[in-house]
């Protein structure tokens, strides 16, 4: 029987921000293992902030398993992390999505790839040309010479991963870059991003660049790094209505200070209410305006109210898992009846 090395991938206990760990077991199957087959695991708490040195084991149970082109009968696990009675884990916020098929993410990925703590293209000790030509651009000038090779072949990693990307775009400032990735059902999205996100850092690894996740790296007159949340349910889409969608909208009003809570550390750096971003302190919503919190296209009205809406707050270091949760949390607050 072949071995197959998989490699078990989860989320550590720091804070704000959950770092991705990973570990290496190698086990026989007759062919490339399913979810069902793959066995829980155990790794020691105590070294990720999960766990006291006295009682340190925590438990990994595998959720979604991904082939890994880039090794040999490679197994790509996504975990989540268990307590030793098999609960979850106070850090496990997937554990805590509503499980719904029904309901669809799209995210919008921003980020920065950088190196020696410069996004790639700044000169050194400088700054490039203010930002204006980089946003789906091309040339020497506006993109360098190696960032477009990352991202081109972490979008084949993924792809070839099964991960469900619908595109990818340099984004407005120099060495910023976006990937999209939609899912259908309440938590296939966040656990196709958090696995773009591992891929996407160890592929950079090899070239000594780092990725900043972080949505304000640059002070100043360059935008920041989002990741807007595309969400639709199966009522959104086919029953909808405009009484409901303000109803809706009533609650994401209400949660607002929960929502912000969920959707990534420092997010007052971000929405400023400049670059294309709401103020933090308010909630709004408009047709087709990228300053506002939630945006909803104009097929959505053209439509009666029927489709998807994107939440634009969420950022770039955001955890998907509590953001698709707060926002499945709100939805179900609102009588669909
Ligand atoms: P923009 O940059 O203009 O906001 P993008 O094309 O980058 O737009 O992102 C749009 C996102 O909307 C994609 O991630 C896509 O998967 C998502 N999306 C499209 N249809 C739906 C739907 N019915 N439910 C949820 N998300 C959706
Ligand atoms: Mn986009
Ligand atoms: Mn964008
Ligand atoms: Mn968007």
């Amino acid at each position: 029987m072949p071995k197959f090395k998989l490699e078990y991938i989860w989320l550590d206990g720091y804070t704000p921000v959950p770092n991705l760990r990973g570990k290496t077991q190698i086990k026989e199957f007759e062919s490339f293992p399913t979810l069902e087959e793959l066995p829980m695991w155990s790794f020691d708490g105590s070294s990720t902030q999960q766990a006291d040195g006295h009682n340190s084991d925590c438990l990994l149970k595998p959720v979604a398993v991904y082939p890994d082109t880039t090794r040999n009968n490679g197994v790509l696990v996504m975990c989540e992390v268990l307590l030793p009675d098999g609960t979850p884990h106070p850090t496990n916020a997937r554990a805590e999505i509503p499980d719904d098929e029904g309901t669809w993410f799209g995210f919008e990925q921003e980020y920065f790839l950088v190196e020696e703590g410069r996004p790639l293209g700044f000169p050194k000790g400088g700054y490039p040309n203010p930002q204006g030509e980089y946003y789906t651009g091309v040339g020497y000038k506006n993109v360098g010479d190696v960032a477009r090779q990352i991202v081109e072949e972490h979008l084949d990693l993924c792809l070839d991963a099964g991960i469900n990307h619908e595109g990818i775009n340099a984004e407005v400032a120099k060495g910023q870059w976006e990937f999209q990735i939609f899912g259908k059902g309440s938590k296939k999205a966040a656990d196709d991003v958090w696995m773009a996100r591992y891929l996407l850092m160890r592929l950079c690894e090899s070239y000594g660049v780092d990725v900043d996740w972080h949505c304000k790296p640059l002070k100043g007159d360059w935008n920041g790094s989002g990741m807007h949340a595309n969400f639709s349910t199966t009522f959104m889409r086919e029953s909808g209505g405009k009484a409901y969608f303000e109803k809706l909208m009533e609650a994401f009003a209400k949660n607002k200070e929960e929502h912000i809570a969920a959707y990534g550390p420092d997010n007052h750096m971000r929405l400023t209410g400049l670059h294309e971003t709401a103020s933090i302190d308010t909630f709004s919503y408009g047709v087709a305006d990228r300053g506002c919190s939630i945006r909803i296209p104009h097929s959505f009205v053209n439509n009666d109210y029927k489709g998807y809406i994107e939440d634009r707050r969420p950022n770039s270091q955001g955890d998907p898992y509590a953001i698709a949760g707060r926002i499945l949390k709100t939805i179900q607050e609102v009588p669909t009846a």
